[in-house]
This record gives C-alpha cells, sequence and structure tokens, in this order.
C-alpha cells in the first residue's frame, strides 16, 4: 500500500502535469517540499518516497534538520528571510538555492562574507509584486536594476533569477496579477533561468503564470486525503 506521503506526491504530481502541460511539453516544473512545520523524521518519510529537495524557513532549523538529515543527499534550498548575523550560518550549511534575497544591502554584506570563505551561493532575488507591507523583497519598480547591480558587483553571487510569495487575497486575479508582475520581469532577465513561484494554495495558478520552481508545504506533509 502506498504511504500518505507517497499518496500526497502522486497527487501533486498528477496535478503539475495538467498545470504544465497548458504551458508546454518542454515546461519543467522543480518542486521544493517545505518542511517547516514537520519534522526530520517526517522528512525522511518523503525523501524515501522520492522528493530530493527540501527548503526551510529559519536558520536553525535548516541547520539542526540538515545535520540530523546528513546521511541523505537531500538538495536543501533557504527560503526565509536572513538576518545579516546569520549569513555566516547560511555559508556554512552550502544550501542549494537561496530564494529570498530581499535588498542590495544584505547582496553585498552576502557577497563580502562569500569571499572571506572562498564561496559561491546561489540566489533568487525576492520581489514584493503584491505590494503587501508585511511581505519582504525588492519592489517591482526596482527589481531590474537591483539585480544588474549584484550581477556587477557581488561576484561570489551566482544569481539565478526571481522568486516571489503570491498575494495574500481569495481573489485568483490578485494572486495571479502579483505572479504576472514577477514574470514580466523575468523575462527581461536574460540570464535568469529560475522562476520561484507558488505555495500548496496557488501553485496551479503560478505553472499557469511561468512558474519553474514551486514550493510546496502542506500539501505535501499533510496526513489527511486532500485532494
Ligand atoms: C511556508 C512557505 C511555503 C509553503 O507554504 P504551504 O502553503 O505550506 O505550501 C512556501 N514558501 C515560503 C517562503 C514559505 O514560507
Amino acid at each position: 500500500m502506498k504511504s500518505t506521503y507517497e499518496t500526497n506526491l502522486d497527487n501533486l504530481f498528477e496535478a503539475i502535469e495538467k498545470a504544465r502541460l497548458n504551458q508546454s511539453e518542454h515546461h519543467i516544473v522543480d518542486i521544493v517540499a517545505i518542511s517547516k512545520y514537520s519534522t526530520t523524521n517526517e522528512i525522511k518519510t518523503l525523501y524515501e518516497a522520492g522528493q530530493q529537495s527540501f527548503g526551510e524557513y529559519k536558520i536553525q532549523d535548516i541547520k539542526l534538520k540538515s545535520k540530523q538529515l546528513d546521511k541523505l543527499p537531500i538538495r536543501w534550498h533557504f527560503v526565509g528571510s536572513l538576518q545579516k548575523n546569520k549569513i555566516n550560518n547560511l555559508i556554512d550549511i552550502n544550501p542549494t538555492l537561496f530564494h529570498s534575497l530581499d535588498s542590495l544591502e544584505l547582496a553585498y554584506e552576502l557577497d563580502k562574507k562569500l569571499k572571506i570563505k572562498n564561496k559561491i551561493m546561489k540566489c533568487l532575488l525576492q520581489v514584493n509584486s503584491s505590494f503587501e507591507h508585511s511581505k519582504s523583497g525588492i519592489s517591482p519598480d526596482d527589481v531590474l536594476q537591483t539585480y544588474r547591480n549584484i550581477e556587477i558587483n557581488c561576484s561570489n553571487i551566482n544569481l539565478k533569477g526571481l522568486m516571489c510569495i503570491g498575494a495574500n487575497s481569495k481573489d485568483k486575479q490578485n494572486i495571479e496579477k502579483s505572479f504576472k508582475i514577477t514574470k514580466d520581469i523575468y523575462d527581461k532577465l536574460r540570464t535568469a533561468t529560475i522562476l520561484s513561484m507558488g505555495m500548496s494554495g496557488d501553485y496551479e495558478t503560478a505553472i499557469k503564470c511561468g512558474s519553474n520552481m514551486i514550493r510546496v508545504g502542506s500539501k505535501l506533509f499533510t496526513k489527511e486525503t486532500i485532494n
């Protein structure tokens, strides 16, 4: 019998398959399982069901969980806001991708510390495309300039693209609008290859708007059967 997590993964694959084929056969979507509310045992079970990329929101959690699971070749992503005094911690964890680089100031500080440790980090620039004050991220008008600035001045940051969190709204059109704003900017960046948009409640909309990396937590880790 399939485990609950295998069923959750299969259901997600099926939904993604429909959404991505509506875009194009060549449109591939990566899944990052957000494990911020999950234990290391639950992560291990989902890993054994076939999921290899996991994301955390807090430095102390990614540090602890990646250490406890260091026997597994998990690709760790960091999706939370990074305080300056935690930069060295993140560098030492050597994440696959840091999704939430959210200011030029942080980029300069991160680059400086990467240079000292002689490390490179793949990052996405976080865009505040829902214009919500509670959310971090670069305002859409400033993204192109900030992106170029980091590319030119921060040689130890390897910028791969953009990330955004969809509008916190029941209105699908509002959510779609925030994704479209981010996609429009993404299309102007010749070197960008990753567009990280979409969570459990809005990943289908995000894929429709061009997302090629979704960050799904509750839908994968739920023990209830949901459709
Ligand atoms: C929690 C979180 C997610 C996943 O949210 P779910 O709704 O549980 O899928 C994705 N991205 C970020 C930045 C998060 O903090």
